[in-house]
């Protein structure tokens, strides 16, 4: 049970550089995550303990994941990701189980940072969600904040998790100790748009046509995951052409298919 719904990972491969248009974002991840991995000593100097766990949250795609793998890699630890969904949901009766599982392999692999996503699957006010009313849910809730409430014997371990139902939330998990550092992760706005549209046709052939900067302010509210949707989905048009060389208006369609689909998502949840 535990290798299917634990993700672990010696070196994840993103880095910092990787990402667009997080630059607060990412300097409270390294403040938070890094540094007492890095220097505990300094925490012990100055006489403050770190933060026990950080709550990234905001819309899907932007990137959570992304800076939790990055905190992961450039401090050499290892990164184990587990989905809130999949510990309530996949193996009923295992959550809290797989919750002990889960420190535990973290204690075995230190120094290393467990990133649960997805975490008001199993951290939901009672009154937001059917599910969260069920006992196992809150036993595996009170699984998790008991490992968090042990903290000084965790050593090594970072704890990151995601959301992105903020406002559904128990208030229990926010408390001190425990996810007391909340960075919110939005949608890019424009340069972050034209940043993460450079990243990710690092390795794309594109035409000197190409602007990113006018890109990115046609792709109005895309995210990050749907940039990189966007440049693979240009990248495939120049192939169904026949060209080499992915030029504007792939991804200007790319853009125009993307924001297609993604409204017949819409209409089909509603
Ligand atoms: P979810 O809430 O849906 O789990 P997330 O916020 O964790 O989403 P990621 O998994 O980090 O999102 O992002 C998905 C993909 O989108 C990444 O692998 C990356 O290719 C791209 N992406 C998202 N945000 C960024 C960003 N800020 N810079 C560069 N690429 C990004």
């Amino acid at each position: 049970v535990r290798a299917r719904v634990m993700e672990v990972t010696e070196s994840p491969e993103v880095s910092y550089a990787d990402i667009g248009g997080l630059e607060e974002q990412m300097q409270e991840v390294r403040e938070t995550v890094e540094m007492p991995l890095e220097k505990p000593e300094m925490f012990t100097e100055v006489g403050i303990d770190p933060p026990s766990g950080v709550l990234l949250h905001g819309p899907p795609g932007t990137g959570k994941t992304m800076l939790a793998k990055a905190v992961a890699n450039e401090t050499d630890a290892t990164f184990i990701k587990m989905a809130g969904s999949e510990l309530v949901h996949k193996f009923i009766g295992e959550g809290a189980k797989l919750v002990r599982d889960l420190f535990q392999v973290a204690r075995e692999h230190e120094p290393a940072v467990i990133f649960i996503d997805e975490i008001d699957a199993i951290a939901a006010k009672r009154t937001e969600s059917k599910t969260s009313g069920d006992a196992e849910v809150q036993r595996t809730m009170m699984q998790l904040l008991s490992e968090m409430d042990g903290f000084e014997e965790r050593g090594d371990i970072r704890i990151i998790a995601a959301t992105n139902r903020f406002d559904m939330l128990d208030r229990a998990i926010l408390r001190p100790g425990r996810f007391d550092r909340l960075i919110e992760v939005p949608k890019p706005d424009v340069e972050g748009r034209e940043i993460i549209f450079k990243i990710h046709t690092r390795d794309m052939n594109v035409s000197d046509d190409v602007d990113f900067a006018d890109l990115a302010e046609i792709a109005d509210e895309a995210s990050g995951a749907d940039v990189k949707a966007i440049c693979t989905e240009a990248g495939m048009f120049a192939i169904r052409d026949d060209r080499r060389t992915i030029e504007k208006r792939d991804f200007e369609e790319a853009w125009e298919k993307i924001q297609a689909e993604s409204s017949e998502n819409e209409d089909e949840i509603s």
